[in-house]
């Protein structure tokens, strides 16, 4: 694979992403992805952008079903 910046061969690696929810942060590791050996550029497969999207959305989901509820505002 082809690293989209400069050209170069980018290697399988994993890495880590840290996802702003607005509500909070969301920190996604052990991603498959390649990385250039010259920029450092990480580049994902289309796979694995649906994947991140799915876990992104999931996470929203989960979120908010455990919100906190504040004790006088409970019925
Ligand atoms: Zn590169």
């Amino acid at each position: 694979m082809g690293c989209v910046k400069c050209g170069e061969t980018a290697y399988k690696s994993v890495t880590s992403e840290a996802i702003e929810l607005g509500f909070g942060l969301l920190v996604i590791r052990n991603i498959p992805c390649y990385k250039c050996e010259v920029c450092d550029e990480i580049l994902y497969t289309g796979d694995v952008v649906q994947r991140i999207e799915a876990i992104v959305s999931e996470a929203k989901q989960l979120m908010q079903a455990l919100r906190v509820i504040d004790y006088d505002e409970a019925a």
